[in-house]
């Protein structure tokens, strides 16, 4: 579960995100949506703390993010920041795909996949890699394991990244543009990849155009503008009956 309350993040004198609430239930796909510049990825990367957070707090699975609260004996409560290894420990949690696949090009995708494990957190090679095989195989590469990236497509690489992400077994999933930047024939082999997911109870947030994925998929839809959540609700519901005027100019132009 996450639990977003009363976020804020400025880049200098820029508010990009005023003050988000927002709660993802356990096993649940959340899907964001909203014009360029409204704030998604500074979202996600304040979720799994990319970005530092200037104002509110980010609870994943009941533990707050970046920092740790010290109850004062005066009933106050003093903030602290948390130390490289806590805040590792809880980045190794989350799993984020990118746009761009991000994968080691030097390596073979079995290599990407049992890479963080192996040097992350100290699993056996032997047994990262019996696993590394098992998720190139849901994601549909057991036989690609031996495969460089630019030996694959964009949505096998894609798919290499995901397996590479669950790899650190996470709590959370979270998906900023996945499909983006492939070629329009690619893109259905990466969502059905993350349905799959979906169905065996991953918790996901995904910003993405997919409307479909979103109808389809989603249990909630989350549309943000200029830094706050503009609207919120069941998918089928906003896409149908969206009740905010910028939520309908928005979809006008992505449908
Ligand atoms: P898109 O759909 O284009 O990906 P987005 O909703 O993901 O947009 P963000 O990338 O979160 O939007 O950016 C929100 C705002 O914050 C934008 O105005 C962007 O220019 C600004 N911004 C993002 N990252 C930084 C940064 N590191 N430094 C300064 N400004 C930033
Ligand atoms: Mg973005």
């Amino acid at each position: 579960k996450v639990r977003i309350a009363g976020l804020h993040k400025f880049f200098g004198e820029l508010h990009v995100l005023k003050g988000i609430d927002l709660t993802v239930e356990p096993g649940s796909v959340t899907v964001l949506v909203g014009p360029s510049g409204s704030g998604k990825s500074t979202l996600l990367r304040c979720i799994n703390e990319l970005e530092t957070i200037d104002a509110g707090r980010v609870w994943v699975d009941g533990e707050l993010i970046g920092m740790r609260e010290e109850q004062r004996p005066d009933g106050s409560v003093r903030l602290h920041a948390l130390t490289d290894k806590q805040r590792a420990a809880q980045r190794s949690k989350i799993g984020m795909v990118f746009q761009r696949f991000n994968l080691f090009p030097h390596m073979t995708a079995l290599e990407n996949v049992i890479e963080a494990p192996v040097h992350v957190r100290h699993v056996p090679k032997d047994q990262a890699r019996a696993r590394g095989i098992q998720l190139l195989d849901r994601v549909g590469l057991g036989d690609r394991l031996d495969h460089y990236p630019s030996q694959l497509s964009g949505g096998q690489q894609q798919r290499v990244a995901i397996a590479r992400a669950l790899a650190m077994d996470p709590e959370l999933m979270l998906f900023d543009e996945p499909t983006s930047a492939l070629d329009p024939e690619l893109v259905g082999e990466v969502l059905q990849v993350m349905k799959d997911l979906a169905a065996d109870g991953m918790t996901m947030v995904v910003v993405t155009h997919e409307m479909g994925f979103a109808r389809e998929v989603g249990d909630q839809l989350v549309f943000m503008d200029g830094g706050v959540v503009c609207e919120s609700g069941d998918p089928v519901e906003v896409l149908d009956h969206p009740s905010q005027e910028r939520t309908k100019a928005f979809l006008a132009s992505v449908l």
